[in-house]
């Protein structure tokens, strides 16, 4: 079935900030889909184009929505496979950055032509994007999710940025249960120790109490988990990294001493997971963090890979990751994410596919976790309904499948 109409338009994500909606139209089929947005964005993600000027301090997206509007011109009357309708838009692009139109309006389209061809095909969303995958079992991922919130997400005096919990049970629901308890039980318990501010939420729902040593953090936190789940962090580490070195509690650090920290930080309390240890060039202390850690610990790249293949291979060429971050509006059309997933999983990487900092309503990574066969989902707090939206449609394909 041909492509009958397009249109963007600019809406809003949950920072109040704008972003790109696409609507695309396969005969009498209608569906939209929204663009997500980053603050801890990683330098080599492709563009996010924004107007600059004045308007929304220069975050309008108008030139993205015209771009994406623009480029739907060309698809009407046309039909694709969702590997050609990105491959056009890769090709019109001509850079893998996509510095002509934007990722933001070419994820748009892409996203909302592979919900139009799910729905006009009847089938779930997350069936079409396991069949784009080539595979059958539909796999619910297990959610990680956001307890504190420090870094650029915060503004408090905590560096890492996120404190993250993979909370037990036996099915997607009963891991909703343990993490929605832990939340209210770790508000109770911050409100008691630091009174009633400290359980205001940052940008992913999470706390962002007066915390400053990452290791005060955890303690309280683990100290609320009591082994109802396993603890998880991202550092963020590019987000104070400057001129060479880190600068931890105001004090340099330099890649040793971080080396380290996250070393006595993983044995001390278990930790599942570390997101981005080290800055996003820093390929060789991923590995050697890996090489200390590999039975125990996911060494997690978000920053480093930005869900890019060639990226994902230098780090599978040096060993320096066990896990992708898969974040789809870093690379910008839906194939070039499952390529990326899919190359990770072929190195017997796990994957796990995460919300950005500024989220929307829209729960397409939902269904996209649950059609790559995603170990995990990255959704930010059981709080906020643009980060609980994930977790609802996941409840629902749950009870579906
Ligand atoms: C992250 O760093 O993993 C994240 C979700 O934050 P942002 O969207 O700000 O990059
Ligand atoms: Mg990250």
């Amino acid at each position: 079935m041909r492509i009958t109409k397009v249109k963007a338009r600019q809406v809003f994500d949950s920072r109040g900030t704008p972003t790109v909606e696409a609507e695309v139209h396969v005969g009498s089929t209608v569906a939209s889909a929204i663009v997500p947005s980053g603050a801890s964005t990683g330098i080599h993600e492709s563009l996010e184009l924004r107007d600059g000027g004045t308007a929304y301090h220069g975050k309008g997206v108008t030139k993205a929505v015209a771009n994406a509007n623009a480029v739907g011109r060309k698809l009407v009357g046309h039909k694709y496979t969702q590997k050609d309708f990105d491959g056009y838009l890769e090709r019109l692009e001509g850079d893998r950055h996509k510095h002509l139109f934007g990722a933001n309006a070419d994820l748009a389209l892409s996203m909302a032509y592979c919900r139009a061809m799910a729905q006009y095909h009847h089938v779930p969303l997350y069936r079409h994007v396991a069949s784009l995958c080539g595979k059958k079992r539909i796999q619910l991922p297990v959610p990680a999710m956001n307890m504190i919130n420090g870094g650029m997400h915060a503004g408090t005096r905590l560096d890492f940025q996120e404190c993250l919990l993979y909370p037990k049970g036996r099915s997607f629901a009963d891991m909703m249960r343990t993490g929605v308890e832990i939340y209210w039980d770790m508000k109770a318990a911050l409100k008691k120790k630091y009174g009633p501010l400290a359980t205001n939420v940052g940008d992913e729902g999470g706390f962002a109490p007066p915390f400053d040593m990452i290791e005060k953090a955890l303690l309280f936190l683990d100290g609320v988990v009591k082994g109802r789940a396993k603890i998880g962090l991202d550092v963020a580490a590019s987000s104070f990294y400057k001129n060479g070195s880190y600068k931890l509690c105001g004090k340099k650090t330099d890649t040793a001493q971080l080396l380290r920290l996250h070393e006595r930080i993983i044995n001390r309390f278990k930790l599942a997971s570390v997101e981005d240890p080290f800055q996003e060039e820093d390929f060789v202390s991923f590995g050697q963090l890996l090489a200390k850690v590999r039975n125990k610990c996911l060494i997690v790249g978000d920053d480093l890979l930005v869900t890019q293949t060639d990226r994902i291979q230098w780090a599978i060429d040096q060993n320096s990751c066990n896990c992708l971050l898969l974040k789809l509006n870093q690379v910008g059309t839906v194939s070039e994410a499952i390529d990326a997933g899919l190359l990770a999983q072929e190195n017997g990487w796990k994957v796990m596919v995460s919300h950005r900092s500024g989220d929307t309503e829209d729960p397409f990574i939902a269904d996209f976790a649950c059609g790559i066969g995603a170990d995990f989902i990255k959704s930010g707090a059981p709080c906020r309904s643009e980060r609980v939206a994930k977790y609802n449609r996941l409840l629902r394909i749950e009870e579906e499948i």
